[in-house]
């Protein structure tokens, strides 16, 4: 079963990603995760992907596509796509890649993803996520998991997040009613616990 976490940014799409990634096997595509690796590595795709990024807009669709193209290869996992697909477009060459069977919409209201997002620190070593209302690390700045330094992304201060918001509205929320017609969208309230919204996602995944 291949699925796909929708949802706008803030909503929670990693936090429940490594969760299933957890209880189910699957084999978690981050798209955001890759480019900021490629951006740390100050790779070619990186340095494409950065301005994009910092500015909160898109990368172009084909870079995404070929990006998931080399990930996903010929294997027969199970895959957990995360922030992506981003676009109607994308979704159309997804469909060439691997079938959906999944995808779960996590819904949120904008002033809830701005009040998160502006809270999250990141860890530089291991990619942890805290957020200093809801789940601070227990020494200000420090990882709990591997004593890494915390940081905010350049891309989580409110301007940026707010035009990330847009962009998700006029760009990737049309994918909502795409996978509803198709039958396979479920709707989860992303305002919940990370307990509640992984055990809606768990159910949907059983069945
Ligand atoms: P995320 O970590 O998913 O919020 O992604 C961070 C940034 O990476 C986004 O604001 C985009 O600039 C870029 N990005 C990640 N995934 C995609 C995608 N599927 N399509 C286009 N851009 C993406």
């Amino acid at each position: 079963m291949n699925v796909v976490l929708l949802g706008p940014p803030g909503a929670g799409k990693g936090t429940l990603a490594s969760r299933l990634v957890e209880e189910f096997g699957f084999v978690h595509i981050s798209t955001g995760d890759i480019l900021r690796e490629e951006v740390a590595k100050g790779s070619e795709l990186g340095r494409l992907a950065k301005g994009y990024m910092e500015r909160g807009e898109l990368v172009p669709d084909e870079v995404i596509l070929g990006m998931v193209r080399e990930r996903v290869g010929d294997s027969k996992d199970c895959f957990l796509f995360d922030g992506f697909p981003r676009t109607i477009s994308q979704a159309e060459g997804l469909r060439e890649i691997v079938p959906i069977h999944l995808v779960l919409y996590l819904k949120i209201p904008e002033e809830e993803v701005v009040r998160r997002l502006s809270a999250r620190r990141v860890c530089r070593k291991c990619g942890a996520n805290y957020n200093l209302i809801t789940n601070p690390p227990k020494v200000p700045g420090v990882c709990d998991k591997c004593g890494g330094e915390l940081y905010q992304r350049p891309d989580d201060r409110e301007e940026v997040i707010r035009k990330r918001f847009r962009v998700y509205l006029e760009q990737s929320a049309p994918l909502i009613d795409y996978y509803r017609k198709q039958g396979i969208l479920r709707e989860i309230d992303a305002s919940r616990s990370p307990d509640e919204v992984f055990s809606q996602a768990a159910e949907a995944i059983r069945g």
